[in-house]
């Protein structure tokens, strides 16, 4: 359905001279990939935005170079010296000069032939790269550009440079990316005139070309007019995505929903504790909302222990009581499990029939499941994002809660707030992670938000440390008794940043050296386990027959193991505030006295340590949040995956939320005098939804 006129972006970078397989894979690595999309595309280089230019613009005589700078030269080639041979330390030297001086070009290990085809004595070449002054002569070591005078077009006198992986080279890269340019089509204009020309910013197309074909170096910096445009696309590509899904999702009627309190009284009465005010009083919130004629669309943002699954299955049983369905869905298969396991006492007491269902789930037992379901014998279905498979078919869904929702990308809650439950089922959202307001807009759009601001009573303070990595044997002897003692121990392993080494073999590397100076009971968990092993191991440590558990950041979010007291997380540093605020929230739910060890690797910079000090000394994940933001900046709140800005491609930066804000405005505007993007300027904007991927917002429009 996208516009043919687009196409040329969507097609696989693969079709560009000199993107073989081999450099797909390299590519896969540089260009952040949005999620879901698992081959790298054209409109991909795009979106891959130069970091700065190398200016080779200077073109002086040899004998007004200034060393140490770049310069283009215009020079004539004398001859060539190879080094004496057996010497591979010795350089590989060209003799050229113009009229005015010598120039010695210089290559340390070179491939002769390479030099010798590139460099013909007699002939004129222009070189380009950084002029030195070894000793009386003026020297150019490795030229970046050696080109013949017919081709000196194709000397990039303003280069960008773009963020490179490992192997993947500058060069390959600009002319993926040049040709990449040459795909992007002139597109009708989607922005407001007025708006463009008080910005003083380019077409689309006239945007892009100045990023990736600067003819000026100003263009490439941070807050320039192309940059600015482009983010500022994004920005109401995505609020006007969200605006059409909330507004069909508030279009759609919603149906009251109202309990009598017999089954919540019971489950009530089963709960070792009562509830906390805070719980009550989100809880209110959420029936006030469910007894409405709307459609509810609600967050419930608690920090870490709060108590949010027990707000969410009082909240189902209304929607049973009311004599319809709920579902409550997790974003991980353990946490699925998790829930179902936590739930089902409370729902036996109550005489709800819950229903499990993974990506495990197949053949009969799924047929079963999904039979009991379409006829309504299952009152609350659990499970992952499998619950919103086409052949889910609910006898009536009044009510679907999503759990842990941050981990989820904008294009999957776009899906789930289309198709997700259907019928006008009302929905809970909850976070842990305190969002700010630029990151609810980004998300949803306009949302009602339930906080739990208390935690249960009775919860002991974490006691945080921090240690160097030097003293990890001392730590490892300590855990060592602690285990003996009962405790049960969670251990995180780092974040690997560099492509070389996976998470895995280091969590891998840690479980084996571990189980050597513990013994038995070390389990390990990783994502890339199937689904029964992890079930195994986390069921395992629940049991308390494991009593380490090394895992990669699988049991970030959610998991529940009251007896585990102790959490180490290596290479602390790495990891966002919000991150390591979610990984501690794993200990300190039991009776014992809980830790949690932040081991560092020396030399901390100023801010890693500033940060690192911040989770010591605080324990609300609400004020972790704040002081990360004036640490690290902008950005980078909530630890790049969770942040809002992450999910950009282009947007960010330091006016990120006046744009958003002016985008969110300009979205309303423009669905109130054109409600179904229908006019010119609606058929441009169709064109930008496509252009950033918010199909999920146009399929609303065909099925209108
Ligand atoms: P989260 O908000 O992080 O999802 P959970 O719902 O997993 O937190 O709850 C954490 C723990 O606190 C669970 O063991 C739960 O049974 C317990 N809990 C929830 N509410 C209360 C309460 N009001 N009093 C005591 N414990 C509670
Ligand atoms: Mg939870």
């Amino acid at each position: 359905m996208r516009p043919n006129e687009l196409s040329p972006l969507f097609a696989l970078a693969d079709v560009l001279k000199g993107v073989g397989p081999h450099v797909v894979t390299l590519l896969k690595k540089a260009l952040k990939l949005p999620p879901g999309v698992t081959q790298p595309r054209v409109i991909d280089l795009l979106w891959h935005l130069p970091t700065g230019v190398i200016d080779r613009r200077a073109e002086p005589t040899v004998a007004a170079a200034i060393p140490g700078t770049i310069a283009t030269l215009k020079v004539r080639v004398l001859k060539h010296k190879a080094p004496p041979r057996g010497n591979t330390k010795a350089p590989y030297k060209v003799s050229t000069e113009d009229e005015t001086g010598r120039l010695d070009l210089v290559f340390f290990r070179a491939e002769r032939s390479f030099v010798e085809r590139q460099l013909p004595v007699g002939e004129e070449r222009y070189v380009s790269g950084r002029v030195e002054r070894y000793g009386e002569t003026l020297q150019m070591a490795h030229p970046d550009y050696i080109v013949s005078p017919d081709h000196r077009a194709d000397l990039p006198l303003l280069e960008p440079v773009y963020p490179l992986t490992g192997g993947l080279s500058g060069k390959i890269l600009l002319k993926a990316e040049r040709q990449a340019l040459h795909r992007a089509p002139p597109l009708p204009e989607w922005q407001e005139p007025a708006w463009l020309k008080q910005q003083g910013w380019p077409s689309f197309q006239e945007a892009l070309r100045r990023i990736h074909h600067p003819e000026d170096a100003g263009d490439v910096s941070a807050g320039s007019t192309p940059l600015q445009r482009l983010a500022y696309d994004e920005l109401l590509a995505n609020q006007l995505a969200l605006a059409i899904v909330r507004e069909s999702f508030k279009a759609q009627r919603g149906r009251p929903v109202k309990g009598d309190g017999r089954l919540r009284e019971r489950i009530a009465a089963a709960l070792p504790f009562k509830l906390t005010n805070s719980q009550r009083a989100a809880l209110a919130e959420i029936e006030a909302d469910m007894g409405a004629p709307r459609r509810m669309l609600r967050l419930l943002q608690g920090d870490v222990g709060s108590g949010k699954t027990v707000v969410a299955l009082m909240a189902m049983t209304t929607a049973v009581e009311a004599g319809a369905q709920a579902a409550l869905m997790a974003p991980t298969e353990v946490l699925a499990r998790q829930h179902a396991e936590t739930i089902a006492p409370l729902a036996d007491a109550a005489g709800l029939r819950i229903g499990l269902l993974t990506g495990r789930e197949k053949g009969r037992n799924r047929d079963e499941l999904l039979s009991r379901l379409a006829s309504g014998e299952i009152d609350i279905l659990i499970g992952t994002h499998a619950l919103f498979q086409d052949d889910v078919v609910f006898h009536d869904l009044a009510f679907a809660v999503i759990d842990e929702q941050h981990r989820f990308g904008v294009h999957q809650r776009l899906a789930l707030q289309t198709k997700g439950g259907g019928g006008g089922a009302n929905m809970l959202v909850m976070t842990a992670t305190p969002i700010p307001r630029t990151l609810l807009m980004t998300h949803y759009g306009d949302l009602e938000v339930s906080k739990l601001t208390e935690k249960p009573a009775g919860r002991k303070p974490i006691k945080t440390l921090m240690l160097s990595t030097d003293r990890l044997e001392k730590l490892i002897a300590r855990i060592k008794a602690n285990v003996a003692e009962g405790a049960q121990v969670y251990w995180v392993c780092p974040l690997i940043e560099s492509s070389d080494v996976s998470d895995l073999a280091a969590a891998e590397e840690r479980h084996a050296h571990l189980t050597q100076v513990i013994g038995e009971g070390v389990g390990l968990l990783h994502g890339s386990m199937n689904a029964t092993a992890k079930d195994a191991t986390m069921a395992a440590f629940a049991d308390g027959n494991l009593k380490i558990l090394v895992a990669t950041t699988v049991i970030e979010v959610g998991v529940n193991v009251p007896n585990a007291s102790i959490m180490v997380i290596e290479h602390a540093e790495r990891f966002g505030l919000a991150q390591l605020h979610q990984l501690r929230g794993r200990v300190g739910r039991g009776s014992r006295e809980s830790f949690c060890t932040l081991l560092y690797q020396d030399p901390l910079t100023k801010t890693a340590r500033d940060r690192l000090e911040t989770m010591v000394s605080e324990d609300d994940g609400f004020i972790i949040a704040e002081k990360d933001l004036e640490l690290r900046g902008g950005g980078e709140v909530l630890g790049a995956r969770q942040s809002g800005e992450a999910e950009f491609r282009v947007a960010g930066g330091a006016n990120f939320s006046d744009m958003l804000s002016a985008a969110h405005d300009d979205a309303r505007m423009i669905l109130a005098s054109d409600p179904d993007l229908k006019t010119e300027r609606g058929e441009a904007l169709r064109r930008l939804l496509y252009l950033f991927e918010c199909d999920e917002a146009i399929r609303l429009f065909r099925a209108a």
